[in-house]
């Protein structure tokens, strides 16, 4: 029976990626139906709600989908889909895997570890008090009274909230995804010597959910201590679980260490969901072009067949997917030693490349 999956088509670059995207994952031979969604800037302009109802109704029925990147215009009053989607679906933890494969450019060949960002809380929950706002004052004043720091006048304040219940289940995310994964050790980051109610409790739950799995080493690091590490020796990290602050710019940082946004893929999932999507965003300014490099929603792509257990047709398409980055003919400008590089291929030709090396293994 084929697996019923979303696909946002996304928008800029993404419904290009998106094709390219859909034919390789097609001819891995796994049965797909999919059910083709918009959202984002040009959704927007048409209905005035840049992620409506249908869409995410859809995900809700098919409990997966894939997504290409969708526009935020700064500005047009609309939240981000994206934080959205997390939002109305609890797709509360987000994997990041960075690995290197051979013939990425890096300074960092033996990169290989998943970065697990906490989605919910931290202090991108939305809780903000504005300089000057009447409401400020008053939690100047309760600060003032309860904890005992006076603040100066002219602040302006965002809340740092972590919960017990949200440190939990994303530790266990990283636990179980290390299990189902073969991995082997788990590191949660923080900085509890400074913020020892938000991230002290962090890493108290972290320890405790560690005792639950003997099977997996755990260890903490200071976050600041953990950045310097990852850029001097990657290779010792394996499954990393951050609150969401730090979880944000790690992610990015993990995939500068693995050759760039054109190779760094993604999933957002929860108890009941799981969309896949690549961490770049819409590249606009390539819109149309046949340009930018769908490596990274393949990769996606490929996180979602190990999601649903089609482990051998995942193993083919990375396996695919190496090959042709490790040869370094049919890659898009970025994955080029010069970014003007002539022989640059164009999205829909990685694709092919793709397909073409995974049926030669079936023909092999
Ligand atoms: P971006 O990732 O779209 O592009 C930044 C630059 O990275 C591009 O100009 C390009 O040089 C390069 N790049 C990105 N993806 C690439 C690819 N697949 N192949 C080759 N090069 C690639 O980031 P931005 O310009 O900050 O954001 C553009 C829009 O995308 C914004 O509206 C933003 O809100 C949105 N966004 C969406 C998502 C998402 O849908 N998950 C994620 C991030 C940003």
């Amino acid at each position: 029976m084929a697996y019923q999956v979303t696909f946002i088509r996304g928008d800029g670059t993404g419904p290009e990626i998106s094709e390219a995207v859909r034919r390789v994952l097609e001819a891995t031979g796994v049965d797909f139906e999919w059910d083709w969604q918009e959202a984002g800037a040009d959704v927007y302009e048409e209905e005035g709600n840049p992620l409506p109802d249908r869409v995410v109704d859809s995900i809700r029925e098919r409990g997966l989908a894939i997504k290409g990147p969708v526009t935020t215009p700064v500005g047009s009053g609309f939240r981000s889909i994206n934080v959205a989607l997390r939002k109305e679906l609890d797709l509360y933890a987000c994997l990041r895997p960075c690995k290197a494969y051979e013939g990425v450019r890096t300074r960092f060949p033996d990169t290989d570890l998943v970065v697990v960002r906490e989605n919910h809380e931290d202090l991108y929950a939305g809780v903000e008090f504005e300089r000057g706002d009447p409401d400020t004052e008053k939690l100047r004043q309760f600060i003032k009274d309860t904890e005992g720091t006076e603040l100066r006048e002219d602040i302006g304040v965002t809340i740092k909230a972590i919960s017990e219940y949200g440190t939990r289940r994303i530790v266990e995310a990283a636990f179980e995804y290390a299990r189902a994964y073969g991995r082997s050790k788990v590191t949660a980051a923080h900085k509890a010597n400074i913020m020892k109610y938000s991230d002290g409790l962090f890493l108290e739950v972290a320890r405790a959910v560690a005792e639950e799995y003997d099977d997996i080493e755990f260890e903490d690091r200071i976050i600041d201590n953990l950045c310097n590490q990852l850029v001097s020796r990657p290779e010792e990290y394996d499954v990393v679980v951050l609150p969401n602050l730090y979880g944000d710019i790690v992610s990015d940082l993990g995939a500068g260490l693995i050759g760039g946004l054109g190779v760094a893929p993604g999933a957002n999932v929860g108890e009941d969901y799981a969309v896949f999507e690549a961490v770049h965003g819409s590249a606009p300014k390539y819109r149309g072009q046949n340009k930018v490099n769908p490596m990274a929603l393949l990769l996606s792509g490929v996180m979602l067949l190990r999601h649903i257990e089609e482990t051998d047709a995942a193993q083919r398409m990375e396996e695919a997917i190496a090959e042709v980055i490790k040869e370094g003919a049919s890659v898009t400008y970025d994955m080029k030693p010069s970014r003007d590089d002539p022989s640059a291929v164009g999205t829909s030709d990685v694709a092919d490349a793709v397909i073409a090396k995974m049926e030669e293994r079936v023909a092999a």
